[in-house]
């Protein structure tokens, strides 16, 4: 199974990227010449241009831009329907995308590598985290790479150095790369899960998996109450549920280098914040992952509460995850 770079991997792919990209390019045209020209240009505009300037200037992605205005508009008949009912099912899938799907999957397994588990579990944890309506594994884990690699520095897509706002949302509205090379973003920070045929399949799930996940909600809440809770589930258990955990997760982006305590010394700004270190499941103790990027457990003292681990070490006990990386260093492995 295919590991997830670390941080220094990652900033070597960054420096034999340029070499990369016109290899690529190299081998799959048949006019040499000008794809080189191009490839000459965009680098040099790449030299000039910020990782902020180059997004704006590949201009809006409106599928994304579309996407998040349309959840939100659905979120905006929360308090015409609400029900206690659809507010505890809620809760659980705000736990289950957020913290299963995002954080653990997402985030600890499939972008950094904090534990191992089976292929199928794998693949599950992927789809759990498409729930959570922040895209595919595949995008998600090259932004964040990516995010790592240069955090707070040119080249991060999302540094609150270019804007609160810009860093917690507005970034998601503009196109991936300045060519709008979406494949080469992937293949770039994200080769391991772009040569998974399965996570891609998954990747083309998601808008498929919210309109069942929506229509299985409508048929629950017409079940056990009729119209009235059949709309309460799908606007409180979809639209609201998806609002909260991409805020959630947005918040880490934002706030989380902001705001809160330096426990390490990094080379960003990252921060311990406790509100988003309980509301994110443990996500929002950012110095400290920042610091061990590896490691799968983002609290580092006792009161750091991170129910992410928690859960992480429930599968380990039950043999579905092994390898865990609970230690800061590889020298610390065996202590
Ligand atoms: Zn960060
Ligand atoms: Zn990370």
């Amino acid at each position: 199974m295919a590991i997830a770079p670390d941080e220094t991997e990652l900033r070597e792919l960054e420096a034999n990227s340029a070499t990369g990209l016109l290899d690529k390019y190299d081998t799959e045209t048949a006019d040499e010449s000008l794809w080189q020209q191009d490839c000459a240009t965009a680098m040099s505009d790449e030299a000039q241009l910020s990782e902020q300037q180059k997004r704006l200037a590949a201009g809006p992605n409106y599928p994304v831009m579309g996407w998040l205005i349309f959840l939100h508009a659905g979120a905006l008949a929360a308090p015409f329907f609400f029900s206690w009912e659809a507010f505890a099912v809620c809760m659980f899938l705000y736990w289950l995308a957020g913290s299963i799907g995002v954080c653990m999957g997402y985030h600890r397994l499939l972008t950094h590598g904090s534990f191992k588990v089976h292929k199928p579990m794998r693949w599950l944890l992927a789809f759990i985290g498409g729930l959570s309506g922040e895209g595919c594994a595949l995008e998600w884990v090259a932004n964040h790479r990516k995010h790592h690699a240069h955090s707070d520095h040119d080249g991060d897509p999302h540094s609150p150095r270019d804007g609160g706002l810009w860093s917690h949302m507005w970034w998601l509205g503009w196109s991936v790369s300045c060519s709008g090379e979406y494949e080469a973003h992937i293949n770039r920070w994200a080769p391991d899960l772009a040569r998974d045929r399965v996570m891609r399949w998954i990747g083309y799930m998601f808008l498929p998996s919210h309109i069942v996940s929506g229509l299985v909600l409508l048929a629950v809440g017409q079940w056990i109450g009729g119209p009235y809770m059949a709309a309460s589930m799908l606007v409180w258990g979809l639209f609201v549920r998806l609002v909260i955990v991409l805020h959630i997760t947005w918040f880490v982006n934002s706030w989380s280098h902001m705001w809160g305590y330096r426990t390490y010394e990094t080379t960003d700004d990252s921060r311990n914040n406790w509100l988003i270190g309980l509301l994110a499941f443990g996500e929002g103790w950012h110095n400290n992952h920042h610091a061990y990027p590896r490691m799968a457990a983002q609290g580092h003292k006792w009161w750091e509460l991170d129910l992410t681990y928690t859960a992480i070490r429930v599968m380990k006990w039950t043999g579905l995850a092994w390898d865990v990386v609970d230690y800061k260093k590889i020298s610390d492995r065996n202590k």
